[in-house]
C-alpha cells in the first residue's frame, strides 16, 4: 500500500515522499530539503530508492547530490533536463511509466514553467511541481503562454478526483488574485474561507483536487491561449 508524506520545508515548499510501508521503500518527489527528507526516512526506517524530479530549479533538484551520496538512490527527470539535473539522472518522456509499490505512474510532459518540466500521475495522485498550484499556476520562466496552456489542458483532462500535490504553498496569495478575476465565484469564496482557516492553524491547503480547481482556478478556467496569457501577465504584475 502506497501513501504520501508531505513535509513543509524552506520558505513555502513541500517535500513529498511516496512510501510503501510493506517494503519500507520511499521515492522522493523532488529534493527541496535533503536533510528533512533523510531525517524522515531514518526515523521511519525507510529506504530511499529513487528521486523523481519535476524540473531543474534548485528548490526541486538542489538536494539530489546529497541524497544520492547518502542513499545510492536512482534519479529520474525529464529528458530535456538530464544535462542540468544533478545525480546522473535517467531521462523520461511523455508516456513513460514508472512502477512503485504496485502502482503505475505515467509521465506527462508539461513545459511552460520550464522547458523540461514533467509531472507524474498514478494511483489517483498528481505530482505537478510548479505547473498547477492551488488556485494558481507556475510562472513562465522558459515557456510560452501557448505551451503552458496546452500543458494545463493536458492536466485538466485527468480524472476529476485526482489529488494535486503541488510543490508550493501559495494558496492565499493565489486566491487574492483569483478574487480579482471572479469576485462572485461562490466556490472560490468558500475555498478562501477554508484556506484562511487552515493557514491560521499553520496547516496545509495542499493537496487540492482537480475537480475543485476547475471550479475556481482562473488559469484552468481560461478557455483560450490569449485569455490565459492575459491572466498570467496580470498575475505577474499583481
Ligand atoms: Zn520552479
Ligand atoms: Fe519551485
Amino acid at each position: 500500500m502506497l501513501h504520501v508524506v508531505q513535509i513543509p520545508v524552506l520558505q513555502d515548499n513541500y517535500a513529498y515522499l511516496l512510501v510503501d510501508a510493506k517494503s519500507a521503500q520511499a521515492v522522493s518527489i523532488d529534493t527541496p530539503d535533503p536533510t528533512a527528507i533523510l531525517q524522515y526516512c531514518q526515523e521511519h526506517a525507510l529506504n530511499l530508492t529513487a528521486i523523481w524530479n519535476t524540473h531543474h530549479h534548485w528548490d526541486h533538484a538542489g538536494g539530489n547530490e546529497e541524497l544520492v551520496k547518502k542513499t545510492g538512490c536512482k534519479v529520474f527527470c525529464g529528458q530535456g533536463d538530464v544535462q542540468r539535473i544533478p545525480g546522473d539522472p535517467v531521462g523520461l518522456q511523455q508516456g513513460d511509466q514508472l512502477e512503485f509499490a504496485g502502482a503505475s505512474f505515467s509521465v506527462l510532459a508539461v513545459p511552460g514553467h520550464t522547458s523540461g518540466h514533467i509531472a507524474y500521475h498514478g494511483n489517483g495522485l498528481l505530482f505537478c511541481g510548479d505547473t498547477i498550484f492551488a488556485c494558481g499556476c507556475g510562472r513562465l520562466f522558459e515557456g510560452t503562454p501557448e505551451q503552458m496552456f496546452v500543458s494545463l489542458q493536458k492536466l485538466c483532462a485527468l480524472p476529476k478526483d485526482t489529488k494535486i500535490y503541488c510543490a508550493h504553498e501559495y494558496t492565499l496569495s493565489n486566491i487574492a488574485f483569483a478574487l480579482r478575476v471572479e469576485p462572485n465565484n461562490n466556490d472560490l469564496l468558500a475555498f478562501y474561507e477554508q484556506a484562511k482557516a487552515l493557514r491560521a492553524n499553520k496547516e496545509s491547503t495542499v493537496p487540492t483536487s482537480l475537480g475543485d480547481e476547475l471550479k475556481y482556478n482562473p488559469f484552468l478556467r481560461a478557455t483560450s491561449v490569449s485569455e490565459f496569457a492575459q491572466l498570467r501577465k496580470q498575475k505577474d504584475e499583481f
